[in-house]
């Protein structure tokens, strides 16, 4: 099975060029969206990406903040039309922790009309995803874990795509007490924030995330042979992606991806 890893943004929460972070995970049986960034630009973005919003049935949402959750409400008000319509007839399946789901329905029933939310609860199961539950979406087993996250609760994943191990860990610098969990894996999606040369103009530590070193240093100690860095400042323009992946080179001896918006990656 091909799987596609789709970024729809790469930025951090504060980005305006870069859209915020998140991507579909694509392979021959569906699309699964992880998180939605911060605004209807969602929209913009997956119709950039060729995903028809119509074909997503599932929806993993990180955390509460800003940047990953907003765009779902956006997603609400295309999606609603198209179960009135019934061009969507099955189940969409949205997974996220109790904190995440609280924002969803109270954030929602004060900025969406009530038989919007109606059409969109009458059609979609919302999984509270407790540590390590798994579920089967689009053929692949997917561990959702607590990433132990100093600000509000946050969880990432685990899974095989084309015999590979694979982690998603959210936007906050791993927790040391996770690096077992993910020693040896083949793919690490983990953020970095801003160059180490620049921590001092954008305070990647204090907001408990990482720069492109200290993410790079930690990825090699644990022996991950593929590191994608997103969720990065967009300072540098077009050259973002070289000197990011300039200076994680130096302290990591696997294969570094800085995608750019809209890249593809393919897990084979
Ligand atoms: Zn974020």
């Amino acid at each position: 099975m091909s799987n596609k890893i789709i970024m729809l943004g790469t930025g951090n929460g504060a980005t305006l060029e870069l859209y915020n972070t998140c991507f579909v995970i694509q392979n021959e049986k569906g699309n699964f969206l992880v998180d939605t960034g911060g605004s209807i630009e969602i929209i913009n973005r997956l119709n950039q990406a060729n995903v028809d919003y119509n074909s997503i049935r599932h929806i993993f949402i990180s955390h509460s903040h800003t940047d990953h959750v907003l765009g779902l409400f956006w997603l609400f008000k295309v999606l609603s039309q198209s179960i009135k319509r019934e061009i969507i007839k099955d189940k969409i399946h949205i997974y996220c922790n109790d904190v995440v789901y609280e924002t969803i329905k109270v954030v929602s029933a004060h900025i969406l009309p009530s038989s919007l939310m109606d059409l969109i609860y009458s059609n979609t199961t919302f999984h509270i995803l407790n540590d390590n539950d798994s579920y089967d979406i689009n053929g692949v087993k997917y561990t959702f874990f607590d990433i132990k996250a100093k600000g509000t609760k946050q969880y990432g994943f685990e899974c095989t795509l084309a015999n590979k191990k694979f982690a998603f860990l959210g936007d906050e610098t791993l927790n040391p007490s996770l690096y077992n969990k993910i020693r040896d894996y083949d793919y690490v999606m983990h953020e970095a924030f801003c160059l180490e040369s620049e921590e001092s103009i954008f305070h990647a530590y204090e907001k408990n995330h990482s720069t492109t070193k200290s993410v790079s240093e930690v990825m090699n100690k644990l022996n991950i042979k593929n590191i994608i860095l997103y969720h990065t400042e967009e300072s540098h323009g077009k050259n973002r992606q070289e000197l990011y992946t300039q200076e994680a080179s130096k302290y990591f001896n696997g294969k570094v991806f800085v995608p750019n918006d809209l890249d593809i990656i393919n897990i084979v």
